[in-house]
């Protein structure tokens, strides 16, 4: 089912770094996105919360590309 439909909507949707939903509203943290929810769910979260360690996994994924970038400069 993903036809021109998806074409069309892909303007305003992008993929969450954390859920993988295809979301309208978020942060950006450099080039990543982030949804609104997961946004929320990370800010009201414990830091001994498993969904804040899963969040600082992924934002260190992010964190070892942009080095790689930094690097790799032509
Ligand atoms: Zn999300």
């Amino acid at each position: 089912m993903k036809g021109m439909l998806a074409s069309e909507q892909k303007k305003d949707l992008q993929e969450c770094l954390i859920c993988k939903q295809e979301k309208g509203h978020g942060i950006h943290v450099v080039n990543y996105f982030i949804c609104e929810s997961c946004e929320h769910e990370l800010v009201t979260s414990d830091t001994n919360d498993e969904a804040y360690k899963e969040y600082l996994y992924k934002l260190r994924k992010v964190r070892d590309s942009l080095f790689q970038n930094k690097r790799r400069i032509h």
